[in-house]
């Protein structure tokens, strides 16, 4: 008996109580963003064909692999206090803030690991709060907790994975990501965004690149306003292609924000759907050509509904293609 044909080689991590970390009235990362992809999924038919990663908290000792117990301290009790924000207004929490993030993270981690054990091949992780700007003692630009970073970690610590590529194609510089890893040369990080000069967070400059002996594993790509669908089909052909065959990483992990798109309210590029689709395709040629197909896709932004309701479905049907 061969069970293996029918097994959905795509998973999915989206969960109904992402939606209850509330930013309050006119916030762009709202739990709105969650509704539209779950709509557009379940009107495509995704949600039956992938299998539900179930979403559970992740655990205080794995979270610090990645942030200071001081912050996760700090971030628990501003949220049960009722605080309306932490560290930075952009940062919106509400009393059930700190609990949905540690799901966000452990359904992000249980996707991570299943895909490294091959009971699955891919993972689609939409889940709110996003990640890439979590610094290791602090919150900034809507993040909470480091999805990605917590995974990659999971990845060194529970899988002993030593080159793990986390490649970041929201429109803002990944800074979190980026400091994260800074002096760690198995985690190579790329990052696509619009330039430092006129975009959040200010950082994510070419020249950022490592530091000690993580030097060389730090790729930023800046791209001025305005940049199109070629410039960015033009800089992974001669710099992030190039730069993940030269590391060969045994996992993918994909920030995804579809804030880069030309609709997009608080991006400054002027990509279309055609490039989000391209991007994805690869992504995913890389992972099989490198990582054994294994490649987790995670939720960054992305705050225009029409684009998320086009871009999220497409992504997801070339994931599980
Ligand atoms: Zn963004």
């Amino acid at each position: 008996m061969c069970y293996t044909s029918s097994m959905p080689t795509t998973g999915i991590l989206l969960d109904d109580r992402f939606k209850r970390h509330a930013t309050g009235d006119g916030h762009p990362e709202s739990p709105r963003r969650l509704e539209v992809i779950q709509r557009a999924l379940a009107d495509a038919g995704w949600l039956e064909r992938c299998a539900m990663i179930p979403a559970r908290a992740a655990e205080d000792a794995v979270l610090q692999y990645v942030h200071t117990h001081a912050y996760l301290t700090r971030l628990d009790a501003a949220c049960r206090q009722g605080y309306p924000y932490i560290d930075v207004p952009d940062s919106a929490i509400c009393p059930e803030s700190f609990d949905i993030a540690r799901l966000a993270a452990g359904g992000t981690l249980e996707a991570v690991r299943r895909v490294a054990r091959g009971e699955l091949r891919r993972a689609f992780c939409a889940v709110r709060p996003p990640g890439h700007h979590a610094e290791r003692d602090r919150s900034m630009g809507f993040c909470l907790l480091n999805n990605a970073a917590l995974a990659a970690c999971v990845l060194k610590q529970e899988f002993g994975l030593d080159r793990i590529l986390i490649l970041d194609v929201d429109v803002h510089h990944a800074n979190g990501t980026q400091h994260i890893f800074e002096a760690d040369p198995s985690v190579l990080v790329i990052s696509l965004h619009g330039h430092p000069h006129y975009l959040y967070p200010g950082s994510g400059y070419e020249d950022e690149t490592g530091i000690g002996p993580g030097r060389g594993y730090t790729m930023n790509i800046p791209f001025l306003p305005g940049a199109t669908d070629d410039d960015y089909r033009e800089a992974f052909k001669t710099r992030v292609i190039p730069a993940v065959g030269r590391f060969a990483p045994q996992m993918i992990l994909l920030e995804i924000g579809f804030d880069a798109h030309r609709d997009d309210p608080l991006g400054n590029l002027a990509l279309t759907d055609d490039v989000f689709a391209w991007m994805t395709e690869v992504a995913i040629e890389l992972a099989e050509r490198h990582a054994q197909g294994r490649l987790v896709s995670i939720l960054e932004g992305g705050y225009n509904a029409d684009v998320l309701a086009r871009c999220v479905p497409e992504h997801l049907r070339l994931l599980a293609g």
